[in-house]
């Protein structure tokens, strides 16, 4: 067999029709009609994320000898939201449409002046994609052609909504109205979540489902320290859900309003060597995200200019990833000085100093956090590991085939056990058999419906590394099976433990 690929680029159509057809991805309440930026997880869906997740965590905590792990609980105290700023600051700018009641965030709503012989005759609006820019060109053009005006109209020059001057927002129109005038001023939109804790529902009341799970490791860093028998530098790392009141969510899971992060708090010495630390980081991460199977080079790195860092901040490096909608935020790496600690110190009047036997000093260490979504890392590793492929099998005839190349170390099953016909017993129990020898350490599946061809193109779909067909070779002659080939479509006959000791080395 030959496999040529027919699609050029992956579509989020195509993303989004797989992860419904073979249960991936659901919309939340669908029944009801969907909510707006949540999603349910089915049967594979959640294997593949547990795969995310349990891949990180072994590699981030228990391979790790100066990275320990905590669970805290995802409402806190709502003093620790105060202390770390995200009462007075988390907060997007909201613009709102007064006629269509639409809600747009100011920094993904871009406009221009339409110029046209040096004079400004209007202004044009697009919302953000990969094509904002000639977007908004196309809308220049198109108003210059309806208004009738004549003269040589300028290249459009995009700004977002923040950086309207006030004089200007009532001339720029609505995306959804297409005129202007019903576009407000951007306003500060707090993102967290608001709940009550016990029976009172008055403001004494209030609490937050925490927008980060970051906080958890400031505020438990006095009790690992005291408990967890560990030496700067180290780490705190958690895995757990996150809320974020998104204004606008949107690409699928890429930007949902429940999420889940992995994110892991490295504290280090006042006068340790920060950036290097920082850059030592950014590299693990990278490598992190090649090892469950992102390809290198849809990956890049993007620091934040200095003068839009926050004032604590010595500086951030976000690892990008080129999704169909373009190049996005995949994990950000921050160096954050000791900032979170000493607020949590001075909010709670308890010091978060250590003691350094070596140097006999006191100080509150510095931390370096690498943050990420496991939503993201999920629909990352779909982008990159679907193709639509046209192939030929021996006798020449050409059929699709829809696969999704995914690392062994998180596909969500390893192997798919074949007889090769469903009404031979001996084919039949011998398949059983190895099956369930393989369950107790993998998750594998077990199909004798349909033409081998057929149960292939199954697995391919769902990202199942390896077929193991059991044949009448295995059971008259020597025991081998045909090891089936996801990427390759090759063959080859396989012992038995030939067979665990791939899976050992490539599911780890
Ligand atoms: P963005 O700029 O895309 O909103 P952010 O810079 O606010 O992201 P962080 O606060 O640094 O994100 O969160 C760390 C990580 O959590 C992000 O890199 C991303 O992988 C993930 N994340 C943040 N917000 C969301 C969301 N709404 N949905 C899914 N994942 C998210």
């Amino acid at each position: 067999m030959s496999a040529e690929s027919t699609a050029p680029a992956v579509t989020m159509d195509a993303i989004v029709a797989l992860a419904k057809r073979r249960g991936f991805v659901f919309q939340s309440s669908e029944i009801y009609g969907g909510l707006n930026g949540f999603f349910d997880y089915g049967p594979l869906g959640s294997e593949l994320k547990k795969n995310i997740r349990d891949c990180w965590w072994n590699d981030m905590v228990r391979r790790r000898d100066d990275v320990v792990g905590i669970e805290s609980s995802i409402i806190m105290h709502p003093k620790v939201w105060e202390a770390s700023g995200h009462v007075a600051g988390f907060t997007d700018p909201l613009v709102d449409c007064k006629v269509s009641k639409q809600r747009y965030r100011a920094d993904q709503l871009f406009f221009s002046p339409v110029v046209v012989d040096g004079q400004t005759v209007g202004y044009v609006s697009a919302l953000e994609s990969e094509k904002t820019a000639a977007d908004l060109q196309a809308a220049a053009e198109s108003f210059k052609r309806k208004k009738a005006i004549q003269g040589a109209l300028a290249p459009v020059a995009p700004r977002d909504f923040t950086e309207a001057k006030p004089e200007e927002i009532p001339l720029i129109p609505s995306p959804a109205t297409g005129e202007p005038g019903s576009l407000t001023e951007p306003r500060a939109f707090n993102m967290m979540f608001e709940t009550h804790v016990g029976p009172m529902r008055d403001s004494s009341a209030v609490a937050y489902l925490r927008p980060e799970t970051a906080q958890g490791m400031f505020v438990d860093f006095k009790n690992v320290v005291d408990t967890g028998r560990v030496k700067l530098p180290f780490g705190i790392a958690q895995i757990g859900k996150s809320f974020r009141n998104e204004i606008t969510p949107r690409n699928f899971i890429f930007r949902s309003r429940e999420f889940e992060q992995m994110e892991m708090e490295y504290f280090i010495s006042e006068d340790a060597d920060w950036d290097t630390c920082h850059k030592e980081w950014i590299e693990w991460c990278r490598q992190w995200l090649i090892s469950v199977g992102l390809p290198e080079t849809h990956l890049s790195l993007y620091a934040h200019p200095k003068e839009k860092l926050a004032f604590y901040s010595k500086g951030t490096v976000d690892i990008m990833f080129r999704y169909p909608f373009g190049v996005q935020e995949l994990w950000g790496i921050a160096a954050r000085g000791n900032y979170d600690l000493t607020q949590h110190a001075n909010a709670s009047g308890k010091p978060m100093e250590y003691f350094d036997e070596a140097s006999k000093k006191k100080f509150v260490p510095h931390v370096i956090e690498p943050a990420v979504g496991v939503d993201r890392i999920f629909l990352a590793v779909l982008c990159a590991g679907y193709a639509e492929e046209d192939v030929k099998d021996d006798k020449g005839n050409v059929e699709k085939r829809t696969v999704l190349r995914l690392s062994p170390r998180i596909a969500p099953v390893k192997v798919a056990v074949l007889p090769l016909l469903k009404n031979k017993d001996a084919l039949t129990a011998r398949a059983k058999e190895l099956y369930r020898k393989l369950q107790r350490r993998y998750a594998v599946f077990y199909d004798e419906a349909g033409a081998i061809g057929r149960r292939y193109r199954r697995q391919d779909e769902i990202g199942t590394p390896w077929c193991v067909t059991i044949d009448f070779e295995t059971i008259e002659k020597d025991g081998t099976f045909t090891l089936r080939e996801r990427d390759s479509m090759t063959q080859k006959r396989i012992t038995e433990a030939d067979l665990f000791a791939l899976l050992e080395a490539q599911v780890f």
